[in-house]
């Protein structure tokens, strides 16, 4: 039978960065409007969402350009006429507060995150703790979220893959669709340059196998979690790149 699966991924916010913070070492001099997204993913009735929205903490608040808001992430939804208590689903890549904001608005939702997230975002690196939140790690840990250790099947051609590297508990939601896979990759993969360093078209060309982003907590976790990836014969979703477009679909 064929499946009636779709992506859709859509913007909740902005942040203007240098672009070597999600490209490690590679174009210092450029700037970026990032986006910030969300994933709606429909497999027949039921809904998924991947990542909570975006709310300028006090440490993005430094960065003038950071734009996020609840009304953003509804509004969103709603031009698909989605609201937050139809989402059935609600899969966390990671607790950054880019990816993680409004978690406690999904009141009928089950949540999917890490556990190993879960134990960083309580104690981060200092190089880590400006993008975690002690609200949204406290509105978690009075939910009844499914700590997750590793891999697993969500539901039918939906599989969360622990890619840990730019955090300890990231993860990737890899999405079966009609005649394809793609991977929605949070921070482990920010960027298509990321993925594809010889392309100049997406920034300098390297010869390296990928880029890592700059903020990582183990290079070797994320150079393994490529690898991982690699063997998903899917086409990866990145999490900021200006060249996805906010509506875009995948089906
Ligand atoms: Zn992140």
């Amino acid at each position: 039978m064929q499946s009636s699966r779709e992506i859709r991924c859509l913007k909740v916010g902005e942040i203007k960065l240098w672009k070597a913070e999600l490209t490690y070492g590679v174009d210092f001099d450029v700037r970026v409007t990032a986006p910030i997204f969300v994933y709606l993913i429909r497999s027949g009735r039921e809904l998924t969402l991947v990542d909570a929205g975006f709310r300028p903490n006090r440490a993005a608040r430094i960065n003038n350009s950071a734009r996020g808001t609840l009304q953003l992430l509804q509004s969103a939804l709603r031009r698909l006429s989605v609201e937050p208590d139809d989402i059935r689903n609600l899969v966390l890549t990671h607790l950054h507060t880019d990816h993680s904001a409004f978690i406690g608005k999904f009141k009928r939702a089950r949540l999917f995150v890490q556990s190993k997230e879960v134990e960083f975002a309580r104690n981060p690196l200092p190089t880590q703790a400006p993008f975690y939140d002690s609200d949204i790690l406290e509105t978690l840990e009075k939910s009844d979220a499914e700590l997750i250790d590793g891999d697993k099947k969500l539901s039918d051609g939906i599989r969360l893959i622990h890619t840990p590297g730019h955090t300890p508990g990231s993860q990737s939601v890899s999405v079966k669709l009609d005649k394809s896979e793609f991977v929605i990759c949070g921070d482990t993969i920010p960027m298509y340059h990321n993925w594809y360093p010889s392309r100049r078209r997406f920034g300098t060309a390297v010869a390296l196998p990928r880029i890592p982003p700059a903020i990582h907590s183990d290079l070797n976790e994320w150079f393994r979690s490529c690898q991982k990836l690699d063997d998903v014969s899917g086409t990866m979703i990145p999490s900021h790149d200006p060249l996805l477009e906010d509506g875009a679909a995948f089906r």
